[in-house]
């Protein structure tokens, strides 16, 4: 028994969707449960959607779904006859989803987001369904909102680990079994629909391979494998051939994202390889990740993190830095959801790197300001290296003729806020 998971990269077009036919069918891994998230940039333009439809703006809003289903559309001729009824299929989605879209001015940011964005994934895997039909390759279809229970935590929803265990461990596959499902959703207790935050199809792969006890999770990526930098910034990125889970839960932790950080600890916990695979080159060996002490092979790993903003906060009355301060900031922060990649105090200042996400950011800003004097600079780069001792040089080179307005570094880890 094995997990597929195809991310959005993979299935972007008809000749995406038709590859991973051949994958799935070609390599014969049965029984196989297939976790594939939103085609292409469909969860960017769903949020465009959501977006519009909080300013009220209601005919642009439909406007930007009809793009949303035009493009499943076009992807759909590419591999349907034109009377198929995958057509009538996305016309009855289409219209659900005019009326959840109706609904999401009344409802807060985070639930109206979760009620609507996770479409994508379902859409995207009817199409896929409907196109394995068209092969002949039996399958089944299975709702991963009825199998991926979580708490009401709107656009980051925490698993509830024993029942979603519980249920996906009753599928009992047989022998030739596909099962294709959805990654990203799941459902409250109510039967809402949640999400699991960007990018989490990872992690939904790896929480029915571990419920199934897998013998492998494979990730099909747009990349060779877990690599040491981004090639497309770095030439002389590597691809791993091994990763410890230990050193891959570090890197997803500073920002590499060719895996949802949630993803490493059900596969460890169970004992079950990750492989990191290239869809478009499928038969080379790519990235495997499981127990281990260092990578294969030996070199840095750099990751670079664009649209940082560091924010310096100061007590308004001169009073120190404590910990009961930290804590209340901290919790802040957790409550608004936003996660920290570097901090540093000193006395009489906390300064903390973030991702800039204006709907979370501005109103945590806002908030700060009523007990600190707030300093921050946004538009900023955080470069993470890991290992750096594995290349003496690093360090040099990748500061030089850079503005650092914040550097730290452990024996493992070295990292910098850059400015432009
Ligand atoms: N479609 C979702 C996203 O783009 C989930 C995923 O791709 O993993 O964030
Ligand atoms: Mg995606």
């Amino acid at each position: 028994m094995k997990v597929y998971k195809f991310g959005g990269a993979s299935v972007k077009d008809a000749a995406g969707v038709s590859n991973l036919y051949e994958i799935v069918s070609s390599l014969n891994d049965r029984p196989l449960v297939v976790v594939v998230s939103a085609m292409g940039k469909t969860t960017n333009a769903l949020e465009k959607v959501l977006h519009l439809a909080k300013d009220a703006k209601m005919q642009e809003t439909y406007q930007a779904l009809e793009l949303v289903f035009e493009m499943h559309r076009r992807i759909c001729y590419g591999l349907f006859r034109q009377n198929h009824a995958i057509f009538e299929r996305l016309a009855a989605i289409e219209a659900e989803m005019k009326f959840v879209v109706e609904q999401i001015p009344g409802l807060p940011y985070n639930q109206a987001y979760d009620s609507l964005v996770g479409y994508g994934e379902l859409i995207s895997t009817y199409i896929v369904s409907a196109y394995f039909q068209e092969k002949g390759l039996k399958h089944q279809w299975l709702d991963a909102r009825q199998y991926i229970i979580t708490d009401s935590s709107w656009r980051m929803a925490m698993v509830n680990m024993e029942e979603t265990r519980s249920r996906i461990s009753k599928l009992g596959m047989n022998k030739n079994d596909i099962v294709l499902t959805q990654g990203f959703i799941g459902s409250n207790n109510e039967g809402h629909m949640t999400t699991l935050g960007r990018e989490g199809s990872d992690y939904s792969a790896a929480l029915f391979a571990w419920a199934l006890g897998a013998q492998s999770l494979t990730l099909w990526k747009d990349v060779p494998g877990v690599m040491s930098a981004d090639p497309a910034v770095y030439s002389d990125a590597e691809v791993f051939s091994f990763v410890p889970y230990r050193e891959a839960v570090e890197l997803t932790y500073y920002g590499a994202s060719v895996i949802h950080p949630k993803t490493i600890k059900p596969l460890e916990n169970a004992g079950i390889p990750l492989l990191v695979k290239s869809f478009k080159e499928p038969m080379l060996p790519g990235t495997l990740i499981a127990a281990g002490d260092t990578t294969v092979p030996a070199v840095p790993s750099r990751i670079r993190k664009t649209n940082q903003v560091l924010i310096t906060l100061k007590p308004n009355d001169l009073s120190f830095v404590s910990e009961s301060m930290m804590a209340a900031v901290l919790q802040e922060f957790h409550t608004t959801g936003i996660r920290i990649h570097l901090m540093q105090n000193s006395a009489l200042s906390l300064s903390v790197c973030i991702d800039y996400d204006p709907v979370r950011v501005e109103p945590l800003l806002h908030s700060l300001s009523q007990r600190f004097r707030l300093k921050y600079n946004s538009g900023l780069t955080l470069l993470t290296i890991r290992h750096y001792l594995h290349q003496p040089d690093i360090l040099a080179k990748e500061t030089k003729h850079r503005k650092i307005l914040l550097e730290q570094r452990s024996r493992s880890t070295a990292q910098y806020v850059f400015g432009e």
